[in-house]
């Protein structure tokens, strides 16, 4: 059965476990450092009170590995989300994961209360999957809810197990977003489709290369990972950071591939180069060509104008992985120029991966952009093609 949505099910006056991703940073304070992912699910909880229902909203924080780790309680998020939801909504924050204590707090929740469990992370169950667990969470609830694409990659108690236990079950509209957007990647586009891939590893990212070169007209890479495939096609990197003969085998599969099959593959022509990542001066060298005791470090301006130029002519663009050090001032131009590019295509775009994520943010063009996934290792899997169990259990 496909997926069914939180606005296709019966909520009124239903307990609804309502799984959402609120691993958020927190700061010296405890006070949360980047709502983002709490936005982000605003739109489901939302809905549920205006439906009326009772959500009892779930999540994990940090990696408390089953234990309680006092400053990874829910409570800060809790305060965080109160301020969200305005009104008079209250947040009730529990200080167990299960057990009487909850049951009491959600027996009597008023009309518009939201209920935050404690960590789920603090019962080793949750990881596991483990049964005992699975049925003490099913038991707090009359359906569920899954809004959490971040966590929608592993088969966790609150992703997976509590599923089978509720016959209510659906997606949250957050999951419904990254589906329709990341979902087009891998379906029918509007062409040219155009994949700029960078970052770290071309190890890391070999499964989403795998899966997209059959499906794109136009792949650029940038990052780290132009060294591997730089030095596969016989090119001098230098001193930089390059990958051993597995990742350089991987490099070389995709360029053979990318030859086979027509698509354009291209390279940086040129980078900016440097002695070491906290340098202040810098050199452009040709990209093939990086004297031995320089590092590339990121693209340089004749590949910035390439890409931008293939970019803007692009109907549909995916994006993951900066393309140089672009945390350090430097080494942050070709990620900008990139990212300026995506924003004024006016093709379908999306970006994803943690730093990718970050990158976006900090050029000021994510406004721009039509989709900017919330999940670093969940959108990646989907996109290499995998399935994610977290999905597949609201399917069933
Ligand atoms: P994402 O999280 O978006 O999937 P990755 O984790 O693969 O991206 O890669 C991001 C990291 O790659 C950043 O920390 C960045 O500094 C690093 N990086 C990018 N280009 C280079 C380069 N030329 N040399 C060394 N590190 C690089
Ligand atoms: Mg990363």
């Amino acid at each position: 059965m496909p997926i069914k949505w939180v606005d296709e099910l019966p909520l009124a006056e239903k307990k609804i476990f309502c799984r959402v991703d609120f691993n958020v940073p927190l700061d010296g304070e405890q006070r949360v450092s980047d709502d983002t992912r709490i936005r982000a699910a605003l739109p489901t909880i939302r809905y549920l009170l205006a439906q009326g229902a009772r959500p009892i909203c779930a999540s994990h924080l940090g990696r408390p590995k089953g234990k309680v780790v006092p400053e990874l309680r829910m409570e800060p998020v809790g305060v965080r989300l109160a301020e969200l939801l305005g009104g008079d909504h209250r947040v009730l924050v529990t200080e167990e994961v299960v057990g009487d204590g909850v049951r009491k707090i959600i027996d009597e929740m008023r009309e518009g209360d939201v209920v935050l469990l404690e960590n789920l992370r603090f019962c080793p169950g949750e990881t596991k999957n483990e049964e005992g667990f699975v049925k003490e969470l099913a038991a707090l609830a009359d359906g569920y809810v899954n809004d959490a694409f971040g966590t929608a990659h592993r088969a966790h108690a609150s992703t997976v197990g509590i599923a089978s236990h509720l016959s209510i079950k659906g997606g949250g509209f957050l999951i419904k977003k990254e589906l329709e957007f990341l979902g087009r990647l891998l379906g029918e586009v509007d062409r040219p489709y155009a994949a700029l891939l960078g970052g770290a590893k071309v190890s890391d990212k070999i499964g989403v290369l795998e899966n997209l070169i059959s499906r794109v007209d136009l792949l650029m890479i940038g990052g780290a990972m132009a060294n591997t495939f730089l030095k596969a096609v016989g090119g001098s990197v230098g001193a930089s950071k390059v990958e051993d003969e597995d990742g350089l085998a991987a490099a070389r599969r995709i360029v053979d591939r990318a030859r086979s099959k027509g698509i354009e593959l291209l390279l940086p022509v040129d980078v900016v180069a440097a002695g070491e990542i906290d340098a202040t001066v810098t050199t452009v060298v040709a990209a093939s060509e990086v004297p031995a005791d320089l590092m590339a470090l990121d693209i340089g301006p004749k590949t910035r104008a390439l890409y931008a130029d293939k970019l803007a002519g692009a109907k549909t663009i995916f994006w993951n992985g900066p393309m140089g050090v672009f945390e350090k001032e430097p080494f942050a131009q070709g990620t900008l120029a990139v990212a300026r590019a995506v924003a004024e295509s006016g093709a379908i775009s999306v970006v994803g991966g943690g730093d990718s994520v970050s990158a976006v943010m900090k050029s000021g063009y994510a406004g721009s952009i039509s989709h900017i996934s919330t999940g670093g290792g969940a959108s990646m899997e989907f996109v290499e093609g995998k399935t994610l169990p977290g999905l597949a259990a609201l399917e069933g």
